[in-house]
């Protein structure tokens, strides 16, 4: 089964399509609604902010990290980097 994440940018879920592949061979995603593109792999190097502030307001609504990790299409474990990370920079 083909679970499409929801938009890195703007969290929108139906207007995402694939866009390719990387040269790092990761999915590559496109947003129609923000005109943006996104990865769901390379957000562990921190070059994805725009995760953190959904991570922090998904978490703020009570998600679970399952439930954030699949509406952004990212691993748990990097759900567990992110939250881990935040914690480091305060
Ligand atoms: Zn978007």
């Amino acid at each position: 089964m083909d679970i499409k994440p929801c938009c890195h940018h703007c969290e929108n879920a139906h207007y995402v399509r694939k866009n390719g592949l990387s040269r790092a061979k990761s999915q590559r995603y496109f947003c129609n609604v923000c005109k943006k593109s996104f990865q769901t792999r390379y957000i562990y190097q921190g070059k994805e902010s725009d995760i953190y502030r959904l991570i922090e307001k998904m978490l703020a609504e009570g998600e679970s990290h399952e439930n954030i990790a699949s509406r952004l299409g990212i691993r748990l474990d990097m759900v567990s980097r992110y939250i881990l990370a935040a914690v480091e920079d305060k």
